[in-house]
C-alpha cells in the first residue's frame, strides 16, 4: 500500500515537474496584467487584458514558446491583441510577432525596426546558435508597424501605459513599458535578474547611465527582459556587475594582458550564482575589451 503511494506520488511530481518547471510561467501582478517568465533565465513576455483588448509587451521566439505565450493569453481571456510592443530587436523577444499580427500596431523604438531591418541575415544566425539550426522554420519577419524615438503613451481599457526610451544600453533601441498607476515596470533586457547579460549588441558605459535614467520610475515591481520579477534590487545588482565588469577588465589590461588572456583568466565570484557565469563571463569581457579599445580610437 505505501509503496503504491510512492510509486504514485512520484508519478505526480515527475508529471508535475515535466509538466510545469518545463514552460514558462505566467503570473499575476495586478489587476489585468501578468508576467510570462521564461524558463531557466529564458526571455520574458507579459500581458495586459483590458475590456478593450490585449497589449502583448514581447512575442517570444521561437514559434512553439510564442504560440504558448498565445495559448496561455487565450486561457485568460478572449478579448483580441489590440496592441504589440517590442521591447528591443532581439528575436527571443521579437520573432514571435508574426503570431500576433492581427493587432493593431506592433510598436517599438525607431532602431529596433531599423535593426530588425539591417542587421536580419547576422541575427537570424544567431538566432539558430541559440535555438538550434531548425528554429526558424516557417520564420517571417515581421517588423513593428509603429515606431517612436523618446516616449509613447497608451491608454486602453481604463490602463495607462508608458513606453520610454532612456539611453542606449543593452541595444541601441531598448524601451521601458511603465504602469504609473500599477506601479509595475517590464524593463526589457535592460534589466536582468541573477543572470548574466547578453553584452552582443550592448554599449556599457551607456547602460550604466541608462539605468540611472530607469532609477526615476516609481515602481515596486519589475519584470527583467530575464530571470524573476522582483524589486528594484535587480536594477542595482546589474548596474553594478557592469561596473564590476569594466573595473576587473581594466586592471587586466593595466597589467598587459591580451584579451584571449583576459577571458581564459577573469572572474567575478560574487556573481558566480548567476545563470551563463561560465559561459558568458569571457564573452562580457570580450565585449567590453572591443569598447574600451573604441573609446580610446574615438
Ligand atoms: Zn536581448
Amino acid at each position: 500500500m505505501f509503496k503504491h503511494f510512492s510509486l504514485t506520488l512520484i508519478a505526480i511530481l515527475f508529471l508535475t515537474n515535466t509538466t510545469f518547471s518545463a514552460e514558462p510561467e505566467v503570473i499575476k501582478l495586478s489587476e489585468g496584467i501578468y508576467g510570462f517568465i521564461g524558463k531557466k533565465g529564458a526571455a520574458n513576455s507579459g500581458f495586459v487584458v483590458t475590456n478593450e483588448g490585449v497589449v502583448v509587451i514581447d512575442t517570444q521566439g521561437p514559434k512553439d514558446l510564442a504560440l504558448h505565450l498565445k495559448k496561455k493569453i487565450q486561457e485568460i481571456t478572449d478579448k483580441p491583441i489590440v496592441y504589440v510592443i517590442n521591447t528591443h530587436y532581439h528575436g527571443d523577444h521579437t520573432f514571435g510577432n508574426q503570431y500576433f499580427n492581427e493587432a493593431k500596431e506592433i510598436i517599438s523604438h525607431e532602431n529596433t525596426k531599423k535593426n530588425l531591418t539591417e542587421k536580419d541575415t547576422q541575427h537570424r544566425e544567431q538566432f539558430k546558435k541559440s535555438f538550434g539550426e531548425n528554429s526558424l522554420e516557417g520564420f517571417e519577419l515581421t517588423l513593428p508597424t509603429k515606431t517612436f524615438k523618446n516616449t509613447l503613451s497608451l491608454r486602453i481599457g481604463g490602463k495607462t501605459i508608458e513606453l520610454a526610451y532612456l539611453g542606449k544600453g543593452h541595444t541601441d533601441g531598448d524601451i521601458i513599458v511603465y504602469f504609473p498607476i500599477e506601479r509595475i515596470m517590464f524593463g526589457g533586457d535592460l534589466l536582468y535578474k541573477e543572470r548574466l547579460p547578453w553584452l552582443g549588441d550592448a554599449y556599457i558605459s551607456d547602460w550604466i547611465e541608462t539605468l540611472k535614467n530607469l532609477k526615476n520610475f516609481d515602481a515596486g515591481i519589475y519584470v527583467p527582459g530575464h530571470g524573476g520579477a522582483g524589486n528594484i534590487d535587480m536594477l542595482f545588482n546589474l548596474q553594478q556587475y557592469l561596473i564590476d565588469l569594466q573595473r576587473e577588465v581594466k586592471k587586466y589590461i593595466a597589467k598587459g594582458k591580451t584579451i584571449d588572456e583576459i577571458k581564459k583568466e577573469i572572474k567575478l565570484p560574487k556573481y558566480k550564482n548567476w545563470l551563463k557565469y561560465k559561459e558568458w563571463l569571457p564573452l562580457n569581457a570580450d565585449r567590453v575589451c572591443k569598447e574600451l579599445s573604441a573609446q580610446r580610437q574615438e
